[in-house]
């Protein structure tokens, strides 16, 4: 049975006040009867995880980074490990968001090395894979989704794959307004299950997590939740408003 996770990814938002005020508002509003049933991740920035972690360690939320070093320790100034992130409190890191791979030219390869780094460490990735606007229309998908799989998941074994938790995030609807309509998301969504099942097997593509994100909010995330192979959500705007996420994760814990 796979469980619902939520996450709000903030992103370069919110000072280390900002931070600390969000994160009790969404304690506040989130209800224990509902993290039963959903768990619920937040990823502010690096700078806010140790007030973050602090607000919500009595409940049953989650801590995660947005970004990793695939380096142990040392002279990498600007980064940050594994070992760090553990000592701050994380849970989970995201790994080759479509900002990370456009702004920052993360490739496949360094994806890879990223995610490997997190297991060792026993953080969990939230592996980011989606097509551009463009691979969209030049119907081109399904071969990027498949190639960011298999070159992210080089080298990981069945074992190791159960850590992860795949985010689908079609590059078009990040931050836009637009979104895959449920039926688009639930396609590619099977279609990454597929992938998952060739390169290991069906039980371990029949239990991984698969989230969508893009432009989920309030009013389209219970549609979006209730369709078929959608195992949460990676959300980036919405999660910045206490009340949007916590109605989303509420809707969530609401279906069945
Ligand atoms: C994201 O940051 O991963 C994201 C999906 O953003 P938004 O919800 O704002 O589209």
């Amino acid at each position: 049975m796979r469980r619902k996770l939520i996450a709000g990814n903030w992103k370069m938002n919110l000072t280390y006040k900002e931070s600390e005020k969000l994160a009790k508002e969404i304690t506040a509003k989130i209800e224990q009867k509902e993290l039963n049933k959903v768990d619920v991740l937040l990823c502010p920035t690096f700078v806010s995880l140790g007030i973050v972690n602090k607000t919500i360690k009595d409940n049953d939320i989650k801590l995660g980074a947005q970004n990793i070093s695939y380096e142990n320790n040392g002279a990498f100034t600007g980064e940050v490990s594994a070992e760090i992130l553990k000592s701050a409190g994380c849970e989970y890191v995201i790994i080759g968001h479509s900002e990370r791979r456009s702004y920052f030219h993360e490739s496949n390869a360094v994806i890879n090395k990223k995610i490997k780094k997190a297991i060792e460490f026993a953080l969990k990735p939230v592996f980011c894979v989606g097509e551009s606007l463009i691979e969209r229309e030049d119907e081109i998908y399904e071969g990027i989704i498949e190639k960011q799989i298999t070159e992210g998941l080089t080298g990981i074994d069945a074992e190791q794959i159960s850590e992860i938790v795949i985010a689908y995030e079609p590059v078009w609807a990040i931050g836009t307004g637009l979104n895959a309509t449920p039926d688009q998301a639930s396609q590619i969504h099977s279609f990454i299950r597929k992938v998952i099942q060739k390169l290991y097997n069906e039980k371990t593509a029949n239990e991984i997590l698969i989230l969508y994100g893009g432009s989920v909010n309030e009013k389209n995330s219970a549609e979006m939740l209730s369709a078929e192979g959608i195992d949460g959500a990676l959300i980036g705007g919405a999660s910045l408003k206490s009340d949007d996420f916590a109605m989303i994760v509420k809707k969530a814990a609401q279906i069945k």
